[in-house]
């Protein structure tokens, strides 16, 4: 089923109503506003001066062999939530690509339509530029081979953007919906898709599909001890169709301790590889240090 938008439409620079329609899942990753809008609604984020980090705890189901650090838990034990880093410290500047894929893709990706953007990975690997890749279960499953070697490889890190790259709350750009009181079994189930296909570097952390979430999700998913990770810059890759807006927009908004969230499937941003080689030198032209979000939220 097509999923139709419930809510204000994603800000692109590109989007025709049949892309948009084909292509709502990656809309709904980051492409919009969506962010920015559930952190005004919610009262937990954003958190301008963040608590200082702490070590995942030992007992986590989700918290991989990682040393990341994360924040500590929310009023009443809810999932913190971070968007950004410090604005006073150094120009540290965070690039985040969404691997997405939704639940019911298989058959698109069986007739080849890429989902990944093995380019991409390479061109970040030639620059230097680490990343963290949050990554949709469903898409650690088709690309086992690019998940592990992404996972291996000490310049990015693999967070969990959901299992199934469904709703966590609505109106949600029409994303289908994780039924109810199954959240955390869905943020769990993307991890174990993880380890199944040999990824090392896994990260405790949690990108909500399409940004969207809410009090009481933020509660049910608290057991999975993950630290939720929005952004502060939208790139408006997603149907992007050239580079340059997408490099202008990015470069535009970042300020210190930013977090910019692109995406890594060429099916839906086929631009975002084009607009990082202009963006990763002129960041560092800048002045700008490219860090991980883990590197983020160790700086507080
Ligand atoms: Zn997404």
């Amino acid at each position: 089923m097509i999923p139709i938008p419930r809510r204000r439409p994603a800000r692109h620079a590109f989007a025709p109503a049949l892309a948009a329609l084909l292509c709502l899942p990656l809309a709904a990753c980051g492409g919009g506003s969506s962010g920015a809008a559930e952190r005004t609604k919610n009262p937990q984020s954003p958190r301008t001066s963040a608590p200082a980090p702490q070590s995942p705890s030992a007992e986590s189901p989700s918290a991989r062999p990682s040393a990341a650090p994360t924040l500590p838990p929310g009023p009443g034990g809810t999932t913190p939530v971070f968007s950004h880093g410090r604005r006073d410290g150094a120009k540290r500047v965070a690039l985040t690509f969404d691997a997405d894929m939704t639940a019911d893709q298989d058959k698109r990706a069986a007739r080849g339509e890429p989902f990944d953007n093995p380019q991409l990975i390479t061109t970040l690997r030639r620059l230097k530029a680490p990343a963290t890749v949050f990554m949709t279960g469903k898409w650690a499953e088709q690309y086992p081979d690019q998940a592990r070697s992404i996972g291996s490889d000490p310049l990015f890190e693999v967070a969990d953007h959901s299992y199934s790259h469904h709703a966590f709350s609505t109106p949600c750009y029409g994303l289908p919906t994780v039924a109810r009181g199954t959240a955390r079994q869905d943020v769990e189930r993307a991890f174990a898709a993880f380890r199944k296909a040999g990824v090392e570097r896994i990260v405790p952390y949690f990108r909500f599909p399409g940004g969207c979430y809410d009090e009481a999700v933020l509660r049910e998913i608290a057991p999975a001890k993950v630290t939720a990770v929005q952004w502060d810059v939208v790139s408006g890759d997603a149907f992007a169709k050239k580079a340059g807006p997408v490099a202008d927009q990015v470069l535009a908004q970042v300020k210190p301790g930013s977090v910019v969230v692109m995406h890594c499937t060429r099916s839906a941003a086929p631009a975002t590889e084009e607009a990082i080689r202009r963006i990763v030198p002129e960041l560092r032209a800048r002045g700008y240090e490219l860090v991980r979000v883990s590197d983020l939220i160790a700086g507080g």
